[in-house]
């Protein structure tokens, strides 16, 4: 495996990373917990329990994670929850949508798999209320739904500090993975909707930093500008594209292929690994199924 630790805002903020380092994953494919003030957001993937029961036991104090919040119920999120529950008695909350999925084990096609673990082990979580307080420091974290990526998927805002912790509902860039089936079921303009919803709340904060999970620290709301561009641009141009291509050919499929083509030239290569679970031709289908 690959571990990370990486601090901000004057170490207030520890950032754990961690990455399967199986020999089929091209490069380290992250995922990260954040903790602030005995706040941890999230609590990693199936594969990384052992790495995180050692990070707490060796180098924290037990006594510094006073509860823990996922953000979504994907794999890589809340895979170590059970752990910190039944090992560390560490309340876990979660998005009232989250809750029974939670309360299941959850298994998942094997590119996933070997990228997160096996399977998620089921956790009893407690809803979250709207807003939230850590430890000592008294910072305050509101509940900001984001959906798109999961449905349950939420954001942590401090609003004194100007910290948005918005784990995967944002990605720093919308071009390749995107997902349609299992239980990753994408929309781009629920993805855009939050991003805008976002943007509006956090007006009044000149120097917003966004934290995503695998990706770090991005600064600034022009950032959530520009990601609203890039999903705009990409809407309109995909649109224009099929109504192109749509002339030419009679065949869905053919008109798709060819969209994909002439906009990001080819499919990713997670997209072919993944069978297309998690690929391009999944975003240009939420795309066109989004009127202009
Ligand atoms: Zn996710």
């Amino acid at each position: 495996m690959v571990i990370e630790k990486v601090y901000y805002e004057n170490k207030e903020i520890l950032e754990w990373k961690w990455a399967s380092n199986n020999k089929l994953i091209p490069k380290p494919f992250y995922t990260s917990c954040f903790l602030v003030d005995g706040l941890l957001i999230d609590a990693g993937a199936p594969a990384c329990i052992n790495d995180l029961r050692e990070f707490i036991t060796d180098e924290l104090n037990e006594k510094e994670i006073n509860l823990c919040i996922l953000t979504h119920t994907h794999e890589d999120h809340c895979g170590g929850a059970q752990m910190l529950q039944r090992e560390f008695n560490i309340p876990i909350y979660a998005h009232e949508k989250a809750i029974e999925i939670l309360k299941k084990e959850s298994t998942y096609p094997e590119y996933r798999q070997i990228t997160w673990g096996e399977k998620r082990l089921p956790v009893k979580t407690k809803i979250l209320p709207s807003t939230i307080k850590s430890g000592s420091l008294d910072y305050g974290f509101e509940i900001f739904p984001m959906p798109g990526h999961a449905p349950d998927q939420i954001a942590l805002i401090e609003k004194t500090q100007e910290w948005a912790f918005v784990a995967d509902g944002i990605q720093p860039k919308y071009k390749m993975l995107f997902g349609a089936s299992s239980d990753i079921q994408e929309d781009i303009s629920v993805i855009y909707d939050s991003i805008k919803n976002l943007y509006n709340f956090t007006e009044h904060m000149k120097n917003l930093k966004i934290f995503i999970s695998g990706h770090g620290l991005y600064k600034g709301r022009e950032f959530l500008k520009k990601r609203l561009r890039e999903i705009n641009e990409l809407h309109q141009k995909i649109h224009r594209l099929y109504k192109e291509e749509v002339k030419n050919y009679n065949n869905r499929q053919r008109v798709l292929k060819k969209v994909l083509k002439r906009a990001f030239k080819r499919e990713t290569v997670i997209g072919k690994l993944t069978k297309g679970d998690l690929s391009t031709m999944n975003l240009i289908k939420s795309l066109l199924k989004w009127p202009l």
